[in-house]
């Protein structure tokens, strides 16, 4: 039975170190919402980290070496010097697995310092802690659990803790171990999960980007995407009861229906933006595995939000970068300042646009073209000189379609091609054109 479970153990970590090959390590940092815990908790986990504090010191007392794990985390009192005199002290909140990884750190900690003394430097000996900062929170689903749309943190044998920032952690990922730390009179969770590692993209394939406020993302090949993921009416009628709900200027809180309304509000903001960080990953996912050099100008998108506000919150393009720029095999970025607007993408002539001019005409050859699209167009070649990337690989109809079902696959997403709305005779310039300059 005891071999039998042996040898699951050691396949399964197999499986695990394989799996992990395939994956990166990251780490995020969750803050526990002191304001909606209650008194008896916020006790408990001074008393955790006190605890803690207790059985290191104990451990150091017995002789770090000296201590056998499998039998002291077992240990439920210590002694604890206070004033000169001992005390007993309860352990009711260290768990075992708590216990064990302290003496582990302490017993590797006494290796490392071991090791230091044989290289001839002179080390000193661990001394009694004042105070412990973090508790190692070692398995994930047992020693503690997130639960993401309840907002909480479950810490073994001190129950649940409402948390901030759990938006973080992707959705698709391994949470593993984690640290529960103190700072300052704050509680912290710094987890650590691993998702997949991108894969890298080796085609020298092109393409250029541009961002903009009323087409969001315009791609060089003339597609063009557009998402809102619009408040829904609801959230508008919500806003509504929630003004109007009392408000107590003593005890500065809303009435109880108030707080309901408000979180019911928040619940929908947060809902609305998974949905746009969905999107967002969806679009640089397929941009990311299809082209290698991926061309993007450094827009001020913060001044953008000043001046348009809202509809860049709903779609959130500064977002929509990032996470290009994370995963995309070679980004090239194009300083803001750079002119990629109104440059023919025929002739390169170049010209002085206003922004009310979404479709302009060459004045020197003569074709009328996309403001967006040539500015994407622009952006690409800027990037690919900028960079020196050399010669890439021209991008054909097949998979500018094939972009371009994927994209309208995505929900809330509007994708087009720029030029489907023209005359045919104007298509049937923009389409044989590009070949002057592509290559
Ligand atoms: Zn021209």
């Amino acid at each position: 039975m005891l071999m039998e479970k042996n040898e699951r153990i050691r396949n399964k970590g197999r499986e695990t170190r394989n799996k992990r090959k395939t994956q990166t390590a990251k780490s995020f940092e969750i803050k526990l919402d002191k304001s909606k815990i209650s008194k008896e908790k916020m006790d408990n986990l001074q008393r955790l980290f006190l605890e803690g504090k207790w059985f290191t010191n104990y451990i150091i007392s017995k002789g770090i070496t000296d201590s056998v794990p499998y039998m002291d985390y077992k240990v439920k009192k210590v002694n604890v010097k206070v004033k000169g005199k001992f005390e007993e002290r309860e352990l009711r909140l260290l768990s075992s697995q708590m216990k064990q990884y302290i003496i582990n750190r302490l017993q590797n900690n006494v290796k490392a310092l071991h090791e230091l003394g044989k290289k001839g430097k002179k080390v000193g000996k661990i001394k009694y802690i004042k105070s412990l900062h973090s508790i190692f929170l070692m398995q994930y689903g047992n020693t503690y659990t997130l639960d993401m749309k309840k907002r909480t943190l479950h810490i073994q044998g001190l129950g649940d803790f409402k948390v901030i920032g759990l938006e973080q952690i992707p959705n698709a990922c391994d949470i593993t171990t984690a640290n529960l730390i103190e700072r300052n009179g704050d509680y912290f969770l710094h987890v650590t999960v691993y998702v997949p590692k991108e894969e890298r993209v080796h085609n020298r394939k092109a393409i250029g980007i541009d961002l903009g406020v009323k087409d969001q993302i315009t791609f060089s090949n003339g597609i063009k995407v557009k998402y809102n993921v619009e408040m829904p009416k609801r959230v508008k009628k919500l806003y509504k009861v929630f003004s109007r709900s009392q408000y107590n200027k003593e005890t500065k809180e809303r009435s109880k229906r108030g707080q309901k309304v408000l979180a019911k509000i928040k619940k929908e903001f947060a809902h609305e933006n998974n949905q746009k960080k969905d999107v967002n990953n969806k679009i640089a996912h397929y941009i990311a595995t299809n082209y290698e050099f991926v061309a993007y100008q450094n827009d001020p998108i913060k001044e953008w939000q000043r001046l348009f506000g809202r509809r860049i919150y709903q779609t959130s393009i500064g977002g929509f970068r990032n996470t290009l720029k994370r995963k995309v095999s070679t980004p090239l970025e194009v300083g803001r300042f750079a002119k990629t607007t109104g440059i023919c993408m025929y002739c390169g002539y170049s010209l002085h646009l206003n922004l009310s001019e979404r479709v302009f005409k060459c004045p020197s050859c003569g074709r009328v073209q996309d403001r967006d699209v040539s500015a994407a167009y622009a952006t690409k070649y800027e990037g690919l000189s900028l960079w020196n990337v050399g010669e890439t690989l021209a991008d054909d109809d097949a998979s500018t379609s094939s972009m371009l079902e994927y994209l309208k696959s995505i929900p809330h997403v509007k994708a087009s091609i720029a030029g489907e709305a023209r005359s045919p005779k104007q298509m049937d310039v923009a389409q044989e054109a590009p070949s002057v300059r592509a290559g």
